[in-house]
């Protein structure tokens, strides 16, 4: 891991004089969490961990930080996503220091890119100190490699979200493919919105995939989802508690609109969307939070887990067609829904 990271961290937290910060760290950067702590420990500052989920920078522990006391939170992983207003947050990105993992896939890649004379380029936030270095070495290939500007929900240059490729999509019309360094969670998350071939790269497991029919697959198997909605009844519209994944105006508009299509809906706020607290009691559920959730995790739900554009298929407000238009599973639902 980078220092210099760490080093912006403890005068971060010197100069505002912080005794008692809350960390907050996602599993497989413990090791991350662990330096930052005994850092903050050693300068005499009291630190209480989060024991909590922490899925991204969506997932800021305020509840946990104010329930304790804490002057500031330390989230280790993650680039900012939100403003958060209640307390002061540093976002310990946890950038990797270690170049070899992307020249290792250089050949692959090269292998891979065949043909394509430009492509876009996006990275998780832990390889993007890398970002200009990786483009060159690819376009010493012989392919033009674009980057895009931060966006949305996007800090970074080049940065990729699972559920935020602003700085890759608007370039979508203009190269031949995409590439998104980190795993294919988040390739498959711009394959699921781009037309043209998206490849994950992941430098952990030097693995490149193509991801066009993993995403036509996952696109038939929403479509079946939202087929099996239109039977239900009683309906959930779940809103999550995490800062960044909050809509419950959406919610309301979505338990309306249902209603006026003869749904019995009602909204229901959850911090951790969880099969046994939901499909006892409803025959369906309308996700508002984590678009990933409905994508990676409706295998866990027995009831359709259906997005906000999916939800307005089933009730036959939107086309599907237009859904796949508009990008099936933008967390910004309510910027285009609720015009
Ligand atoms: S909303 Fe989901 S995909 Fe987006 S940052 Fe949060 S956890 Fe990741």
């Amino acid at each position: 891991m980078a220092e210099g990271e760490l080093r912006r961290l403890t005068e971060w937290v010197r100069s505002n004089g912080y005794s008692r910060v809350l960390l907050q760290c996602p599993p497989g950067l413990r090791d991350a969490a662990s330096a930052v702590s005994s850092a903050l420990r050693g300068m005499g500052v009291e630190v209480i961990s989060s024991g909590s989920s922490c899925w991204g920078g969506c997932d800021v522990a305020l509840r946990e930080a104010l329930t304790a006391g804490c002057e500031a939170i330390v989230h280790v992983g993650h680039a900012k996503f939100i403003d958060v207003k209640d307390l002061p947050v540093f976002y310990y990105e946890a950038r990797y220091d270690n170049y070899g993992p992307l020249a290792e896939l250089l050949p692959k890649l090269r292998e891979h890119l065949a043909g394509k004379s430009r492509i876009s380029l996006g990275m998780t936030v832990q390889w993007l100190d890398f970002l200009e270095r990786f483009a060159e070495d690819l376009e010493r290939t012989g392919i033009e490699v674009l980057l895009g500007e931060p966006g949305g929900h996007l800090v970074h240059r080049g940065q990729v979200l699972g559920c935020d490729y602003a700085t890759m999509l608007p370039l979508d019309s203009v190269v031949d493919a995409h590439l998104v360094v980190g795993s294919v969670f988040h390739g498959l998350g711009l394959a699921l919105v781009a037309r043209k071939e998206v490849y994950a790269a992941d430098p952990h497991t030097q693995h490149v995939t193509p991801l066009s029919e993993a995403a036509k697959r996952t696109l038939m198997r929403r479509y079946a989802q939202i087929e099996r909605f239109k039977s239900a009844k009683r309906v959930g519209v779940i809103v999550s508690l995490k800062p960044g994944q909050r809509y419950l105006g959406l919610a309301r508009w979505l338990r309306e609109k249902l209603g006026a299509r003869g749904y019995d809906a009602e909204v229901v706020i959850v911090d951790e969307v969880r099969p046994e607290e939901l499909e006892e009691r409803y025959e369906a559920l309308v996700n508002t939070a984590c678009p990933r959730l409905s994508i990676e995790d409706q295998e866990r739900f027995r009831v359709p887990l259906l997005l906000p554009g999916e939800a307005l298929v089933a009730i036959g407000e939107l086309s599907w067609e237009e859904l796949l238009r508009r990008g099936l599973a933008s967390t910004y639902p309510q910027s285009w829904i609720m015009r």
